[in-house]
């Protein structure tokens, strides 16, 4: 069971884009435990699907989901929940190769 703390209210940025300093300023995860959006050594199938519709649904809080999406797509992240999507989604998002996590 991983407790989530209160999260930041922040409002979201007036201006688009914004710097990435900016972006990671305003993020919702910043109180968050790290394990809530990276997997433990040899995780489950089902503890890790739980994990991430957690660290999902933060992300769809975020004011900043946009650009860490963006940012992690666009850096080919290999690890981790951002921006609400998995490694699997990113590479959906950016067309890559098809791999399974949970296998
Ligand atoms: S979208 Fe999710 S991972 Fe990205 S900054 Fe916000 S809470 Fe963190």
């Amino acid at each position: 069971m991983v407790t989530v703390y209160a999260a930041s209210r922040r409002p979201a940025p007036t201006s688009w884009p914004v710097s990435q300093e900016e972006w990671r300023l305003l993020a919702r995860c910043k109180s968050v435990p790290a394990e809530v959006f990276y997997p433990p050594d040899r995780e489950k199938p089902r503890a890790r699907r739980e994990r991430e519709a957690l660290a999902k649904q933060i992300c769809r809080t975020c004011p900043v989901q946009d650009p860490c999406r963006r940012f992690a797509v666009g850096t080919q992240e290999p690890h981790g929940v951002w921006g609400g999507t998995t490694p699997q989604d990113r590479r959906h998002l950016a067309g890559g190769a098809v791999h399974r996590d949970d296998a």
